[in-house]
């Protein structure tokens, strides 16, 4: 049991608000949880701990969520699927304000641990040209840097500001580089969501109404890896227990095309859709995954979730959302 004091930074989205519950199961002593969104947009909003509303990219908002706690997570930022990313590249370098205020924050008040959400949206854009799903990314491979325009930018330029503040001053940072993270409590529609969600919402919404066919962006041979929030939690557990400096990959090493991720909501959801291909769809690079050989030697684990059993679970949830809409 950890008796640290800790502050979640976009405790109202996805991550954050999984977060926010496994460090109170953990045992910390006082959790504050930070989001601009107004509560009754957070995903989810836990009891017994201190739920704060507020714009971190304004650095006396950044300096109030970090005063008087030991660790920083911070997984805020402006952010969505690639259909997002691809159209909001201002907005999505704007998060830099975020983490700069809280690092300053954090060389100010001393914490003792920081932890940055990277993506594997830093990697160098030419290695991930293939359409094999065998395109591994090591740590290395984001540089020459030539990462995600707009987004893949910021968080590349705030991983290299962690470690210069852990460098120049003290501040011992902590950074993970998550590829495709999906789960229950996390965005389905409203064009934030990514691929998992997008698929098991586009298959409901062809079990509820009965036009079964379904919409792909790009030719679905394009690959990605996706990890189960489990997963996700555990390995910011191991980390932040490390002594790890250097970005790691945090991602499932089981490839999948875009293609195979429909197979698997079709076969959870029982149903078989005529597929059309929408190839002027924004659909991110072709081929994706991650290289697990350093994460298994500093950390001996990576993530195991089967895919199957986390699409199942996610299905679940957002079936439960949308069930209402169409059982009037
Ligand atoms: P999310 O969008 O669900 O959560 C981010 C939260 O940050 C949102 O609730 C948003 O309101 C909040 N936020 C945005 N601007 C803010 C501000 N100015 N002040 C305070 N809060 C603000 O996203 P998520 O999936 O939970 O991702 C969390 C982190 O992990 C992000 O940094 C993201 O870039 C990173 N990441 C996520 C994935 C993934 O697949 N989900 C992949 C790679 C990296």
């Amino acid at each position: 049991m950890s008796h640290s004091t800790a502050v979640v930074c976009g405790a109202g989205g996805f991550i954050g608000g999984h977060l926010v519950a496994d460090l109170a199961k953990r045992g910390y002593t006082s959790i504050r949880a930070v989001d601009i969104k107004p509560l009754d947009k957070w995903y989810q909003v836990h009891p017994n701990v201190q739920n704060v509303v507020a714009d971190l990219n304004l650095r006396d908002k950044a300096y109030e969520a970090v005063r008087g706690m030991d660790e920083v997570f911070n997984l805020a930022c402006n952010m969505g699927g690639m259909g997002f990313i691809e159209n909001n590249k201002g907005l999505c370098m704007i998060s830099v304000l975020i983490n700069t205020h809280l690092l300053l924050a954090a060389r100010e008040y001393g914490v003792k641990r920081y932890f940055y959400a990277s993506s594997a949206c830093v990697y160098n854009a030419d290695k991930q040209r293939d359409k094999k799903v065998d395109v591994y990314l090591k740590e290395e491979d984001a540089y020459p840097a030539m990462p995600e325009d707009g987004y893949g930018w910021e968080k590349l330029f705030s991983e290299r500001m962690c470690r210069h503040f852990r460098e120049d001053y003290k501040v011992t940072t902590r950074m993970f580089r998550f590829h495709n993270v999906y789960g229950p409590f996390g965005t389905w529609e409203g064009g934030r969501e990514k691929a998992p969600a997008a698929m098991c919402r586009k298959v409901i919404e062809a079990k509820f109404t009965g036009k079964h066919d379904i919409e792909i962006w790009g030719d679905g041979h394009q690959t990605r890896s996706f990890m189960y929030i489990n997963d996700c939690l555990h390995g910011i557990n191991l980390l932040m227990g490390s002594n790890v400096e250097q970005p790691l990959n945090l991602g499932s090493s089981e490839g999948v095309s875009i293609n195979q991720l429909v197979d698997i909501v079709e076969d959870i959801a029982g149903i078989k859709l005529k597929r059309t291909y929408n190839l002027n769809a924004p659909k991110g690079v072709n081929g994706r995954n991650s290289d697990n050989t350093l994460i298994q030697k500093l950390l001996g684990w990576q993530p195991n979730t089967r895919l199957r059993d986390g699409m199942e679970k996610t299905y679940k949830w957002i079936y439960d959302q949308m069930s209402p809409r169409y059982n009037k």
